[in-house]
């Protein structure tokens, strides 16, 4: 979820090499090796084929995305964060009631299992539009947000091989498109101690932008992240910017989505994310329409930008 914006601008076509060239950087070849890119692009093919019917929360759809998520972290060796994989929650919206579930995993830091860093995605979105004259109804709602979702698994993929010193929560968030709701209870509800949370990293639209530009949002929040992400030095083709956090007249993302809850409790956090672009919210937010070299790319710089963050401590 994004504010709702008018696109002016011409839209630019670029054109990504479609093999699966490396840089010769030796950060980007770890960058590459991290997780399988082919499979990173399937999942966000599954999730947002017209089978998920546009995730919405509480409809077969969302609920079959809950499934997929669970298998996925399953297969994958992810514990579940409490005594199962879901955190359920119930909620009224427009004198509606919707039963919602957050997907949490867990794998557990080597060095400092007692703090976490939450790194999230929602995996829900719009469903099917109500106008029978629309010809495509479903939202499938490919960049937002299955764009985020699949790169947990990616995460799940590296850790692996690479565990963290922090122990990490794998959080696939449901109800974000409602307000946040899934990320509210779950900092509202916390499994772990709210106080142990260093540091919340969200995504949520990552696969797709004409310039190739990802934003990381939030270090003006907190100091020793507005240092990481100024002396990193991202390998590939991807410029990572920062901005949108209410200070550059540029749209304020701060409360734009789920990192938003966090932020909410003082809980340091960065986004991930792109400018919006003619599919938001669209039913047209198709898989077509994503640039897989770029979302590859992004994947791996978010997963850098990790290794750096468990690195080091984040004071509040
Ligand atoms: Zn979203």
């Amino acid at each position: 979820m994004k504010f709702i914006t008018m696109c002016l601008g011409a839209l630019i076509f670029l054109a990504y090499p479609s093999s699966n060239a490396q840089t010769k950087s030796q950060q980007s070849t770890d960058a590459q090796s991290y997780f399988n890119g082919e499979q990173l692009l399937q999942h966000i093919k599954t999730l947002s084929s017209d089978e998920f019917e546009g995730r919405q929360t509480g409809t077969k759809g969302g609920i079959k995305a809950k499934q997929y998520i669970i298998e996925q972290f399953q297969d994958l060796d992810v514990s579940p964060l409490g005594d199962s994989f879901e955190q359920k929650f119930s909620f009224e919206s427009r004198d509606k009631m919707y039963q919602a579930a957050n997907v949490l995993g867990l794998i557990k830091g080597s060095e400092f299992p007692d703090s976490y860093i939450v790194i999230s995605a929602h995996y829900d979105h719009l469903g099917i539009s109500v106008k029978e004259s629309q010809t495509d109804r479903i939202y499938n709602g490919a960049d937002d947000d299955a764009s985020g979702t699949s790169a947990l698994f990616s995460f799940a993929e590296y850790f692996k091989n690479n565990p963290p010193k922090h122990s990490v929560i794998l959080a696939a968030f449901d109800s974000e498109e409602l307000g946040l709701r899934g990320s509210k209870y779950f900092v509202d509800h916390a499994i772990v101690p709210q106080e142990a949370i260093m540091v919340n990293l969200n995504m949520d639209m990552i696969s797709r932008n004409t310039k190739n530009e990802l934003y990381a949002v939030g270090t003006r929040y907190n100091e020793t992240l507005k240092q990481l992400i100024s002396n990193f030095k991202p390998s590939g083709k991807v410029k990572l910017l920062t901005g949108h956090d209410g200070k550059d007249g540029k749209q304020n993302w701060t409360g734009s989505s789920d990192h938003g809850s966090f932020h909410n409790k003082k809980i340091p956090f960065l986004y991930f994310g792109v400018e919006d672009h003619d599919d938001y919210h669209k039913a047209t937010d198709h898989y077509e329409n994503i640039h897989p070299e770029f979302y590859k790319a992004t994947v791996g710089l978010i997963i850098s930008v990790f290794r750096e963050i468990d690195a080091i401590q984040i004071k509040k």
